[in-house]
């Protein structure tokens, strides 16, 4: 497993979406996320700051971003996570 921690955002790479990594309980987890629309474009590091992101990120995508692709698959995913969330508590 590669030691490398730094948050990759600027980096040259085909995709576009959230990483997030953690290597065991003594690193700060880390994460990056960005969007095709060009409007997110974030890197966190520490466990707190990475959960801020991913939800962040999670709402642009579904309620700001003005790629109606983008919205449209977050809704969908989001539904899905609303779904299993609401069988895992039955
Ligand atoms: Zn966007």
């Amino acid at each position: 497993m590669s030691a490398a921690i730094t948050p990759t955002v600027g980096d040259p790479r085909p995709g576009y979406g959230l990483r997030v990594r953690k290597d065991g309980i003594r690193t700060l987890a880390v994460a990056d996320a960005d969007c095709p629309c060009g409007q997110f474009s974030r890197a966190a590091s520490g466990d707190v700051e990475v959960e801020s992101l991913v939800i962040s990120y999670g709402r642009h995508r579904r309620d700001e971003c003005p790629i109606e692709a983008v919205r449209v698959a977050a809704e969908r995913q989001y539904a899905q996570l609303q779904q299993s969330l609401s069988k895992r508590r039955k």
